[in-house]
């Protein structure tokens, strides 16, 4: 059977942005249970976009919206890989396919950063937000120092060219940065309908 499930989850969300006057708190109520259907059954990654890099955190990016409204991403964790502290600047959506990640929310003090409040582990099928006004620093890590591990990412701008910060785990110290993306070339979503 056909599978189409990355490219009836990138229609979804071409609508949802479309309607171009919702709020944060509505599009993140409405692109939540798109991304938590996406990752409910892990049968649709394309293998060119679950590939590891044995040195680096891999950022696939499987759909970028030609406006910049919003970008999906597949973050591919090889064993024990994770982040720098970092933030993003727009709204995101992280629905866990694959494996388990660690999450570690930070925000800012007048001295750097501090944790704040408990880490947590996002389980398979499981769907956590960041944005600048719920809380937007966070480190994550691969949960695991023996298997891959995969999240997928929607942002509400195209978030490899999006100019953020990292920060500094001992000093606080804020760097800009821009992710891009890992992949020279991105999925064929219509594939599956030739
Ligand atoms: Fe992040």
């Amino acid at each position: 059977m056909e599978n189409t499930k990355l490219l009836d989850t990138v229609e979804a969300l071409s609508a949802l942005v479309e309607q171009g006057n919702l709020n944060e708190p509505q599009l993140l109520e409405q692109a939540v249970p798109l991304i938590a259907a996406l990752v409910a059954k892990d049968d649709w990654l394309p293998a060119d976009m679950a590939i590891p890099h044995p040195q680096y955190y891999q950022q696939q990016l499987l759909y970028g919206d030609p406006q910049d409204r919003f970008s999906l991403v597949s973050f591919v964790w090889g064993p024990g890989q994770t982040t720098p502290i970092h933030d993003h600047t727009v709204w995101g959506v992280i629905g866990m396919l694959r494996g388990a990640e660690v999450n570690e929310p930070f925000r800012l003090t007048g001295q750097g950063i501090e944790p704040d409040g408990a880490q947590h582990i996002l389980q398979p099928g499981e769907v956590a937000c960041v944005s600048p006004s719920i809380g937007d620093i966070h480190r994550v890590s691969n949960a695991y120092d023996d298997q891959v591990s995969i999240s997928i990412h929607l942002y509400g701008g195209n978030i490899g060219r999006i100019q953020r910060s990292v920060y500094d785990a001992d000093t606080g110290a804020q760097k800009a940065f821009v992710s891009g993306y890992s992949n020279a070339m991105v999925p064929n979503l219509w594939a599956s309908q030739v």
